[in-house]
This record gives C-alpha cells, structure tokens and sequence, in this order.
C-alpha cells in the first residue's frame, strides 16, 4: 500500500510537443487527446509556435493557459524581428509577415522571452538541434553524431524537421537512426538518444496526422501518439486569411 502510495507520488508525465506553427484546430485535438490519457504534469513544447499557420495569437494564448515551458524556434524568432528570414523560403517568408501583424505585444514579449535551451529531468530541450538551436536539422546520422558532443544530459528532445524519429549513441560510439513508430513504446535505457517526436500542426513525414509524444517517469517510455484532426477546418482559415495556397495544400498531404 504504501510502496504503491510512492510510486504514485513519483509518478510524471510529460507531453512532448514541436511545431504547432499556428495550427489551432490541430493544437487543440492534441491536447484534447493528451488528457483522455490522464494527467500530465507539465507540457514540454519544443518551438515554432507560430508560422505557416492560421492563428498564431490563438495558439501562443492557449499553450500559456497549460503548465508548460518552451524553448525558441526560427519561426518564433522570425515573427518578432529577432533574426532574419532570408533563408526561409518565399512561401514562408510571406506568412511570417503576416504573422507579424497578428501578434499583440503580449504575444510579443511572451516569444521574446522564450530561452533556446532548456533543461528538465535527463531531457535537454530544443528547437533544432543542440549545436545550433534555432537553425540545424538532425535528419542524418552524420549530423546526429555531431550533436550529441553538444548536450551533457542524456536525452536531447528536438523539433524542426517535423519528422518523428529517434537517433541512439551507444557505448561504442556509434550512432545509428531507428523509427518512432506510433502507439509503441520507446524504452529508455542506457543508450543516450536524439528523439523528435514530429510535428503537431504541419507533418511532413507523409502523415497528416498531427504528432506528438508523452514521456513517463516512472516507467521510463516515451509514446508517440498521431492524432487526426480537421485538416480541412485549418485549411479554411488559411484560405480565408490569404495565406499562400502552398502551405495550404501541404497540409492535406503530410509533407
Ligand atoms: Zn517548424
């Protein structure tokens, strides 16, 4: 009784989500999801809150209203001015202005302030990657194995690519890719690990479904979860507000 009292004390859960990118209805249906499978102490969220999508204001309030905490991305910097976006396509520029002119100050200092590494349990959280937070993909086992000389702990959550998977480093040292893949456990062991537990509100691994992962303290496991959403209900806002028809369409496709 009460080892069983302890261990629900000890208990933790954490929702691992990245690149909501202004994806309300999306956002919504993730956390609506997270909840129907219990409680969840806090919500890591992995940047670019805002960009591409159709309500940037909607979503930064309503991550706010969760217990969360989250580090910067590039479209979250672009947004405010805080770098610039010539390395971003036009398609993206193009939304990134007009995310601009949707934001409130609050909005704006509340991006402001997001930090671009963060630390929690044996997590190191970021955008992109640990070398270089806001601008570096981790799509290649090369470009893993850089990283992991980057972060001390022995997880390292990034988002970014918006591609669910996970790199592992053993005591060889050697790095090697292996699949996330839905309603599996992912045990954590003694091997430290990259994971990316893909994107909730625009996929690009050929899913539509929005993406995210729960981590359990107790039992060690992250779970990635892929939830369908109103895809359709997205695209209508983004029609509606003019953004471009490409990232429109993208949306339908997962890519
Ligand atoms: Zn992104």
């Amino acid at each position: 009784m009460v080892k069983k009292l302890v261990y629900c004390l000890i208990r933790m859960r954490y929702a691992i989500i990245a690149d909501i990118h202004a994806n309300l209805t999306a956002f919504v249906t993730v956390l609506v999801d997270m909840e129907h499978r219990g409680e969840v102490e806090e919500v890591w969220c992995l940047g670019d809150i805002v960009g591409y999508g159709p309500d940037p204001h909607q979503c930064i309030e309503l991550l706010r209203q969760t217990n969360h905490v989250c580090v910067a991305g590039n479209h979250d910097w672009a947004a405010i001015g805080k770098i610039d976006t010539f390395e971003f396509n036009p398609d993206a520029a193009a939304a990134c202005q007009w995310t601009a002119t949707k934001l409130t100050p609050r909005d704006i200092t509340y991006l402001r302030g997001l930090p671009l590494v963060i630390e929690r349990d044996d997590f190191t959280l970021v955008h992109g990657s640990p070398r270089e937070p806001i601008w570096e993909y981790i799509l290649s086992i090369s470009a893993a194995k850089e990283n992991f000389a980057h972060f001390k702990s022995k997880f390292c959550l990034v988002g970014h690519s918006h591609v669910p998977l996970v790199f592992r480093y053993n005591h060889a040292g050697s790095c090697y890719f292996s699949q996330f893949p839905t309603n599996k456990v992912l045990m954590l062991g003694k091997e430290r690990l990259i994971i990316n537990p893909g994107a909730v509100g625009q996929p690009r691994d050929g899913d539509p479904r929005a993406s995210y992962a729960i981590y359990d303290s107790e039992t060690s496991q992250v779970e990635l979860y892929r939830v369908s959403y109103n895809v359709g209900a997205t695209q209508a806002r983004m029609v509606e507000q003019g953004l471009p028809m490409r990232l429109v369409a993208r949306l339908s496709r997962g890519v």
